[in-house]
């Protein structure tokens, strides 16, 4: 891959000094995209996408400083560095620049070489903070993300759950909860091997994934326990949802290589799955934590009403929607 060449925004309104610093920065091999007022300047950082900014101090529609500070305001991830020029007497802005996030400053006059040392040394910080940025996000990920079946991990689920629970409170919307266990998964375990009961969870994984939509969340809830967040969606999308997913992890073949004598074959299985729903608003539930024990207690329901099925937590009593194959 080549390595793109960093771009630098120039920003200053004398034409003679902006056309001798594009100068100097392309003859280094910078791509260089300038700007002569502070409204140019804001625009371009935002849609040019630079990855270092030298900006004058005294522009002729706005203050230096005003626009360092909407440069600086992006929500975004990258690290947008910024080096203020300014004349050697202006103190002020000098400080008060670096007090609201400037990185660097560069008193005028300067010379060629001291602007070109500088945007070296600033742009191999940002590199570094952008490797910096992007691992700590990628840790974050993974924190947050089950090794084996890539969905949701459990931690991840018992800090979202809530927050979703209460946004649900707060908006007057319906959240459903719907907890899935694959049934006499031991069995697989047992039979085939760990591998291949690894297989099924990031097999059965997939499935559940594939029938729910974008906004739902899904997660390992435990060893061969998923748990879906279902964001404003009532009992009968609830119920939908789950009639996709236990037909889904039904119908599912399991595949796995098993070395025999001179040949490779192939072990299948099938495993089907108990699942419980529950939803809000419904009358006892008033909490996140009572939501996950009911839909805890419609799967167990489900299970010792035979499992491979789905039962629906409503209060009081059980109403059971066992699936039956068509
Ligand atoms: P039930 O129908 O009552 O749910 O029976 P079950 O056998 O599915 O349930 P049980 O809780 O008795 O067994 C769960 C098994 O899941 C036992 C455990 O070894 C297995 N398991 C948990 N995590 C993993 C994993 O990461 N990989 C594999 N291969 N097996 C796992
Ligand atoms: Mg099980
Ligand atoms: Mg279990």
């Amino acid at each position: 891959m080549v390595p793109t060449r960093p771009r630098i925004l120039v920003v200053d309104d004398s034409r003679t000094q902006l056309d001798w610093l594009v100068q100097v920065l392309l003859r280094e091999g910078y791509d260089v995209v300038s700007a002569a007022t502070g409204r140019e300047a804001i625009v371009k950082a935002r849609t040019q996408t630079p990855d270092l900014v030298l900006l004058d101090m005294i522009l002729p529609d706005m203050d230096g400083l005003e626009v360092l500070r909407m440069v600086k305001a992006r929500p975004d991830e990258r690290f947008l560095p910024v080096i203020i020029l300014s004349v050697k007497s202006d103190v002020d802005s000098k400080v008060e620049g670096l007090r609201i996030g400037a990185d660097d400053f560069i008193a005028k006059p300067f010379a060629e070489a001291e602007i070109v040392a500088r945007c070296a040394a600033m742009l191999r910080i940002k590199t570094l903070q952008d490797q910096l940025r992007s691992t700590r996000r990628s840790l974050e990920e993974q924190s947050v993300t089950d090794g084996l079946t890539g969905l949701k991990n459990r931690r991840f689920f018992d800090e979202r759950f809530p927050e979703e629970f209460r946004r649900a409170q707060r908006y007057s919307d319906p959240v459903s909860l719907m907890m899935i266990d694959l049934d006499h998964f031991k069995e697989v375990n047992d039979r085939y091997g760990h591998q291949m009961g690894d297989v099924v969870l990031r097999d059965a994984a997939a499935v559940i994934k594939a029938s729910v939509r974008d906004p739902d969340i899904c997660a390992r809830y435990g060893g061969e326990e998923f748990a879906v967040i279902l964001p404003k969606t009532h009992l009968g999308g609830a119920l939908t949802v789950a009639e996709r997913v236990w037909r889904g992890l039904k119908d599912k073949v399991y595949r796995q290589e098993v070395p025999a004598v001179g040949q490779v074959a192939v072990a299948e299985v099938r495993v089907t799955a108990s699942l419980g729903l529950a939803f809000f608003p419904s009358k006892d539930i008033l909490s996140a934590e009572l939501l996950v024990k009911f839909a805890d207690e419609a799967l167990y329901q489900a299970k010792r009403s035979g499992r491979n099925n789905i039962c629906l937590y409503q209060s009081q009593n059980y109403r059971y929607e066992a699936a039956h194959d068509p």
